[in-house]
Formats: structure tokens, sequence, C-alpha cells
């Protein structure tokens, strides 16, 4: 039997998951190598949940292998369901531990920990900061621990790696009362930006300790400034709204809309909330869709101008983030725009040729690991993220992999 951790990422309609190995985790090989077992995710639940899945060697598992799952299920039945189809689903496999993707670990989390009654506590307290999140993540530890009382349970915290941030970085010019209560930048995606930190040596050598911003472009969207492979100063504030425009967040505002749209023309919070999290970003100005990819091959103005937008407030957002870390010497693109997108890449540089940012053409159209011209004062790199393997990893590390028994 070979032991396995299982990697999870609830949301309010989605889980991803993914089934680690312990030893390609616990090693410090070359994560390229260390692929999941099998890997996948449930849209669609509390609706009409469907399961896609796809095992080691990237091929899809056959409808007739997976998991039937009833309309309306919620996370207290699917998990239960999954933690069985995976086992039987991956021969020899059996689960010794979960990780589970919490987005908010506030102020008191600074690294992943081991799931007790005492940190559910804890993070109950932080629903209010992330209400769209932090109840589906901690929905999905409750539900594996009523399914597997003994499992050991790690949770990794998206607002972490920021908490190497000086004071004057993660606070807000409000009342000192409100900073005390703990309303200050947080900043998330810190898996993607603990993942990218650890690989910057591979690429850079010595370069990877120096002034780094990595651009962490998907459907979220924001960045981080590094210097020493530690975070400085990012995007992202107290919620997931702030900084970059996203697909369909709109991030920085100016916070007067906010009050005009509630004294003037009458919206509630509620409709406020609907419109800033999910019908502004990429999707508000095009009037199209959310999805980088499909505005690229529209004609219409309006995905132009989407996508002028998004490139033009990333590329301010990025040399504002320079002023933290005294200069750049390296820019790192990552996630599903980042990664892909030659187009938006090329047009954030074009922004960025006034601070000696040049790209390579052929190297960008075909998304290779350097992207910079020879001869560019700034190295520009394209870098895969992979928050399972952060999630794994820890996991592997706080329970020492020891397959669990008596269950
Ligand atoms: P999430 O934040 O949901 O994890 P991803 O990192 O998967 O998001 O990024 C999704 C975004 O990446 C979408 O806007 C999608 O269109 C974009 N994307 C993926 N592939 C390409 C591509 N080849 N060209 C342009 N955009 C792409």
């Amino acid at each position: 039997m070979k032991d396995a951790i299982l990697v999870l990422n609830a949301g309010s309609s989605s889980i991803k998951f993914a089934l680690y190995p312990v030893i390609s985790v616990s090693d410090t090989g070359d994560a390229d190598n260390q692929a999941p077992l099998i890997r996948g995710k449930i849209t669609g639940i509390g609706n009409n949940p469907i399961l896609s899945a796809q095992d080691r060697t990237g091929n899809k598992i056959g409808q007739n292998r997976l998991m039937p799952i009833a309309p309306n299920t919620e996370y207290d039945d699917l998990i239960p369901n999954l933690l069985g189809w995976l086992e039987s689903s991956v021969d020899d496999a059996t689960i010794c531990a979960a990780g589970h993707r919490v987005v908010h670990g506030g102020q008191g989390h600074d690294k992943p920990a081991r799931v007790t009654p005492e940190l559910m506590n804890d993070l109950e307290k932080l629903i209010p900061l992330a209400p769209l999140h932090q109840p589906h993540n901690l929905a999905a530890i409750r539900a594996v621990t009523t399914a597997l009382p003994d499992l050991a349970q790690v949770a990794c915290f998206d607002t972490s790696f920021h908490r190497t941030q000086i004071k004057l970085a993660q606070s807000f010019a409000l009342p000192r009362a409100l900073t005390d209560e703990g309303i200050i930048r947080y900043g998330f995606h810190g898996l993607s930006y603990d993942y990218i930190a650890g690989q910057l040596p591979k690429h850079l050598g010595a370069r990877a300790n120096g002034r780094v911003i990595v651009a962490h472009l998907g459907n979220g969207a924001s960045m981080c400034a590094m210097k020493n492979r530690q975070s400085v100063a990012t995007s992202m504030g107290f919620t997931a709204l702030d900084g970059l425009m996203m697909g369909r967040r709109c991030g920085t505002i100016d916070p007067g809309v906010i009050l005009h749209l509630i004294d003037n023309k009458g919206m509630s919070s509620q409709e406020v909330g609907q419109l800033l999290y999910n019908q502004s970003g990429l999707l508000g100005v095009s009037g199209i869709s959310n999805d980088m990819h499909v505005l690229e091959t529209s004609i219409s103005p309006h995905a132009q101008e989407a996508i002028n937008l998004f490139c033009y407030r990333a590329a301010c957002e990025l040399a504002s983030l320079t002023i933290p870390i005294g200069g750049i010497d390296t820019i790192v693109f990552t996630a599903g725009i980042g990664e892909n997108s030659a187009y938006v890449r090329q047009k954030i540089c074009e922004h960025l040729s006034w601070m000696g940012v040049f790209l390579d053409d052929g190297a960008n159209t075909k998304n290779a690991p350097r992207i910079s011209k020879a001869g560019s004062d700034v190295d520009v790199l394209i870098i895969p993220t992979n928050e399972e393997i952060v999630i794994a990893r820890a996991t592997c590390n706080l329970t020492n992999s020891r397959p669990v028994t008596g269950r």
C-alpha cells in the first residue's frame, strides 16, 4: 500500500482535489516529477455536481469510472463519497493525511497548522473577513473530520506568505483603532507565491534573492514584490477584491464610487458586493466574458478595451510595487493568463519598457521559461505555479506522513 496525501481546495460551488504519493512530496526532487496519482474537480456543487479527473499521465478518467453524484449534494455527503472513490480509483493507495487550502489565517498564522478544535475555533472567527471562501474551506475540513475522525489534517493559508511584511506595508490610513481591530492588508495567493519563491534559485541562481515581482494572473489576479524570496508588499489587501483588475472583480477602485452606489443609486451592500465580486473586471468591461482566452479571440472592440485596461492596470500595479523593494531585477508571470497569454505579457511589458523590460518575441510566443531579450535590464520568466504541491508538502511535514490506522 502506498501512503498518499489528499489535497483539497474547496470553494462555494466547486472542489478541486489531488492525491500525492507521500514519497514524491517528501523528497526534495524536482517538483516537475511530482505528479499526483490523480487530480480532478467537482463543479456545480449544490446544484448539478459533475466530477472530472485525470490520472498521473494526464489521461482523463472515463465516464464509466467516475463517481455518480446526485443533484443538490452538499459537502457532508460529497466528501465521504469522494474519499471512498479516490481510494478505489487509485490501486493500492491509502490516504494518510489531508491538506486543505484555507483562504484566511488572520494575523496569527504565518505558516500551515495541524487541524485541531482550537484551530477551527480561530478560523471560524475569520469568516467575516472572507465570507465567500472561508466557510467552504472549513466545511470541507469538518466533513473530512466526520468521515475519518483519526485522519491527520493540515490547513494551509493563502495569507501566511505575506506575514513577513513590515507594518508599513500592511497598514491602511485608517483610524488606529480599526487597524488594531485587524483591518489591515492581509494579501492572498500566498501558496502560489510560496511555490514560485521556492523555484526562483533554479531559474536565477544568486539573483533569486534580489528584487522580484511575481504576477499571478488567473481568474483572481495579484502581484507580490519579494526580496530574499519573502513577501515585502502585495496588491491584494483586506480582501481579494483589491489591486489588479480580474476576471470578474474590479480591483482597486475609488471608495467614493461605493458610497455613490449606496447613497445615490439605492443599491444594497449585497448588490454592491455582487457587482464588485462578480459583475466587474474583464466581464464587466467587455460585457462578453470573464475569460481572457475568449476575449483574445473576440473581434469586439469592448473585448479589446477590457484587455487593454487589464494590462494597463497590471503595469501600473507592477510599477508601484517596485517602491517597497527599491527597484526590480526580475518579473515572473504565473497562473492561467500569466503562463499562457503571450499577448497579455507583451502588452504589460510594453508599458514597462522605460524601466528596461524587453521581451524576446519568439520566446514569449512559445511560453518559454525565460522570455526577456538578452540585454534586457530586467529578467522576465514564466514559471507555472503549483499550489497543490505546497499543500501536499506542508501536510507531509506536519503529519510525519504516518499512515492512519483504525479507520
Ligand atoms: P483560477 O484563478 O480560477 O485558478 P487560472 O489560473 O486557471 O484561474 O486562470 C484562468 C484564466 O487563464 C482564464 O482567464 C483563461 O482564459 C486564462 N487562460 C488560460 N489559457 C489561456 C490562453 N492560452 N490564452 C489566454 N488566456 C488563457
